[in-house]
């Protein structure tokens, strides 16, 4: 094996690269310090493109199973990613890319193609040397992509396990050849066992030093703890590590991950990752966010909370992976309570113990419902239950994809008495498949094609003006009262509105809110008299942000504080 020293292509770019690795413990908070920093770096006038690598073998997060991976993450352009593209999203309040998620399957998957096609030229293909050209590749093709200042490249898990080493070899590959252009930060974790009261900082000096055994010498620490970092602990890790004393941060449990950027840039962290490039700083504008962190603490501090209940079927395995399955929808309803200055406690419910104990003792003291997307026929009746009770007991009711397909049956069974109507998701036999597969999916599925195949990503769908949605829409300023009422939302689902049913249940009073442009696909239902009662068949809650909530949410937020003052 030979190893060549190529210059690296992207240099017109003038992109500096900043890896990010975590170390001690996994969900350290990479994904929160990337975003972070890449929102920091924007608020100084930089245009930054951060990047997850996740070392799976699979192609995407579209294959693996929830409760294993936590939320997939729809992007416009069709990819099924990692939740940390959701987060980056989110803080810096911009759509992002394919481009920005990279996995160990899609390396390999496109090596071995590359080899296939003769495109290495007869040369030996090698693990150690091509897969990191392949990740740098990868990398600065999203600078390209978002013409970035900087690519910030978070490293999935923790520096010492055999899956990520290869990204962490495009850092040093990358830092050899341009050594000043390239950076690297390691968050670690230290741990106070109550027992000894004390902060640690060992196992931070046991991961870093294992990241210079892989040849890199990171430029920033960050100190995830409980509390901040002392200067003690700060001098220890110093001279311990190599880390000047001042580029190590502290990271203490904050009341909101939208705090942490504020928190960072106290420290000085944005400025001395600037000076250490040698950039300027363009601009200084944290205003709006400053603003938004202010409002969240004084909504925490209310008396009054709003109970918002969230049904689904992914919530019994274990309560701490709940959160994560749904992550967007979480922070979805967040981003609307602040907007309303409404403090919210949500509520997760397992559709499981509706069906149990009743859909009456499980949601009786909730002022919303909420029901996001789902697969597959475990708990669905349990769902329906809820919704049946959302809407006979006029309580504001979001339901998100599944959440549509289901109300949609609810509706059929209960308010056009079509008796049995199902979803051939869970009864493929049913006599009346309210909800059934798109016919091109049907095909897929036979030919065992799962991987990226669902109707994904960016769709346009037109609304239907008169509705609660339009109100919404209108108020979350996405369109206006005249004009276009064309929006666009992300999709990921294989079944659909029945339009042979159309015409019966919209005779019972159901309201189709929205649907394609040509009027197909029906992708917005609501109830007319009901205070707010909206399902749609896309997911709103990849497209909400914290300094722009979505209008079904924030419409959503509006109607429980109404009805509950
Ligand atoms: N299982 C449904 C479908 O495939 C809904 C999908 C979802 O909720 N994301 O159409």
């Amino acid at each position: 094996m030979s190893y060549h020293v190529k210059p690296r292509k992207a240099k017109k770019l003038q992109t500096k690269f900043i890896f990010v690795s975590g170390g001690v413990i996994s969900s350290v908070g990479k994904g929160v310090t990337t975003s972070s920093l890449a929102m920091l770096l924007q608020s100084r006038g930089y245009t930054v493109a951060p990047v997850k690598c996740d070392a799976y073998l699979n192609v995407d997060a579209g294959t693996i199973r929830p409760q294993e991976h936590g939320e997939v993450f729809v992007t416009d352009d069709k990819w099924e990613t990692d939740q940390d593209i959701g987060n980056y999203e989110r803080f810096l309040n911009t759509d992002l890319s394919g481009a920005n998620y990279v996995t160990n399957g899609q390396l390999y998957q496109s090596i071995i193609q590359k080899e296939r096609n003769f495109e290495y030229g007869g040369e030996d293909v090698e693990v150690a040397l091509h897969v990191p050209e392949e990740i740098i590749h990868r990398l600065e093709n999203a600078a390209r992509k978002r013409k970035a200042d900087f690519v910030i490249c978070e490293i999935g898990g923790t520096v010492g396990e055999y899956q990520n080493i290869l990204f962490i070899e495009a850092n040093r590959i990358m830092k050899y050849r341009d050594m000043r252009d390239v950076m690297h930060i390691h968050v670690g974790y230290l741990p106070t066992p109550p027992s000894i009261g004390e902060m640690k900082s060992k196992p931070v000096q046991n991961s870093v030093k294992q990241l210079i055994a892989s040849g890199i010498q990171p430029d920033f620490l960050i100190g995830r703890a409980e509390k901040a970092l002392d200067d003690r602990r700060k001098e220890t890790l110093a001279w311990t590590t190599n880390i000047p004393k001042e580029n190590i941060i502290a990271a203490p449990n904050v009341d909101s991950i939208y705090r942490v950027p504020l928190n960072f840039d106290q420290q000085g962290l944005t400025d001395k990752i600037l000076k250490q490039f040698g950039m300027p700083s363009k601009k200084n504008d944290l205003k709006d966010w400053k603003k938004l962190v202010s409002t969240i603490s004084s909504v925490r501090n209310q008396k009054k909370e709003y109970k918002i209940a969230v049904v689904g079927k992914y919530f019994e395995t274990g309560a701490y992976q709940i959160g994560d399955v749904y992550i967007s929808v979480v922070e979805a309803i967040k981003h609307a309570s602040w907007a309303n200055k409404a403090k919210v406690n949500m509520t997760w419910i397992s559709s499981m113990d509706v069906e149990k104990f009743g859909a009456k003792k499980m949601l009786e003291e909730f002022d919303g419902i909420v029901v996001p997307g789902g697969f597959g026929s475990r708990g669905t009746e349990g769902i329906i239950e809820t919704i049946k009770y959302a809407r006979t007991h006029k309580i504001p009711y979001l339901g998100l994809c599944y959440g549509m397909q289901l109300a949609t049956i609810e509706f059929a069974r209960n308010v056009a008495k079509i008796r049995n109507a199902n979803t051939t998701e869970v009864d493929e036999k049913t006599k009346h498949a309210v909800i059934h597969i798109m016919p091109e999916q049907e095909k897929l599925l036979l030919n065992k094609e799962y991987g990226a195949t669902m109707r994904l990503g960016a769709w346009d769908c037109s609304i239907k003006r008169g509705t609660h949605t339009e109100k919404a829409y209108i108020q979350g300023k996405w369109i206006n009262k005249t004009g276009s009422t064309k929006i666009s939302e992300r999709h990921r689902h294989r079944y659909e509105f029945n339009n042979e049913y159309r015409e019966r249940l919209e005779e019972a009073g159901l309201v189709i809110a929205g649907t394609t442009p040509d009027g197909q696909l029906v992708e917005i239902i609501e109830l007319a008299d009901h205070p707010y009662f909206v399902a749609s068949q896309f997911h709103p809650e990849f497209k909400s942000r914290p300094l722009a909530p979505h209008p079904l949410f924030l419409g959503f937020m509006q109607a429980v504080v109404k009805l509950n003052k």
